[in-house]
């Protein structure tokens, strides 16, 4: 039987700026906002814009994927519009694929596979709101925008033969909107008392995936000038296991910092030496 042990914890939290309008798709067309064609995700509650973790995740999956040049070889949606993803079908693949590693296999895939390392996921990410008590979030909150907090844009698909323009909204948060806290949780495992320190190592594809987002998209309509963020006020933190038993303090490893200001190497060396003790 494999035991597995939470040797620490790595949390690395702050604020998303929207540099550009930000489209994070909602259910289409919602019968209560005059049938907008491309409504974004709202909070069922207080109906205001977020940032779901799932979209945070897959787009920095996503990127890490592109970076390593992974196989899209797994069918998650057969029918169009498919989705096709990488997950490592073999354990020697598996010990080395820094995306499965952190991002973890689908829970289909864990089932049918009964491989000797097989550990959760590492990274998990948590919604991100508008920035409570935040200047930005009252300036939208204040601002004449066509929607509560968001501005419907227009655009024209051009049909190629008649040139005709049919005209569609869609709907975005405008540049300027603070979404924070956001929260990426990452766990250090040991497996039957090993084998963490690769965890440790695995930590630094979560910055580079920051940093790869930055220069990428979140959400749609990034090719059309949407979804640029970027990540402020970066605090990162490691609580080692100690810590959840009141024996240990957290260790502060970076505060208030931009991606371009992060350390990675640095903070691994530090975590490293803070689980060892
Ligand atoms: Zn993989």
């Amino acid at each position: 039987m494999a035991s597995l042990t939470l040797k620490g914890k790595v949390i690395i939290s702050g604020s998303v700026e929207a540099v550009t309008g930000l489209h994070i798709g909602g259910a289409a067309a919602g019968l209560d906002i005059g049938g907008i064609d491309n409504p974004i995700i709202r909070h069922p509650v207080s109906r205001e814009p977020y940032i779901p973790g799932s979209s945070l995740r897959g787009k920095m999956r996503s990127l890490l994927d592109r970076h390593f040049g992974n196989e899209a070889n797994h069918d998650i949606r057969r029918e169009e519009p498919k989705v096709r993803v990488h997950v490592c079908d073999n354990e020697d693949k598996y010990s080395n694929c820094a995306v499965c590693q952190i991002f973890g296999v689908t829970p289909g895939e864990r089932e049918r596979r009964s491989w000797s390392q097989l550990k959760p996921a590492r990274l998990l990410v948590r919604d991100v709101h508008l920035a409570a008590d935040h200047e930005a979030t009252e300036r939208l909150r204040r601002a004449k925008t066509d929607l509560p907090f968001t501005e419907v844009k227009w655009e024209a698909a051009i049909d190629r033969i008649t040139s005709a323009a049919v005209p569609r909204q869609n709907e975005r948060v405008p540049a300027g909107a603070i979404f924070a806290p956001f929260e990426l949780v990452y766990g250090i495992y040991a497996l039957n008392g090993q084998g963490w320190e690769s965890d440790v190592a695995w930590l630094q594809y979560v910055f580079k995936a920051m940093e790869l987002l930055e220069d990428d998209y979140l959400g749609g309509y990034g090719s059309r000038g949407a979804g640029k963020i970027a990540f402020r006020n970066i605090h990162v933190v490691c609580k080692p296991h100690g810590y959840y038993e009141g024996k240990k303090g957290l260790e502060t490893l970076a505060e208030n910092l931009t991606v371009a200001e992060l350390q990675p190497q640095a903070y691994a060396e530090r975590i490293q030496k803070l689980l060892q003790e």
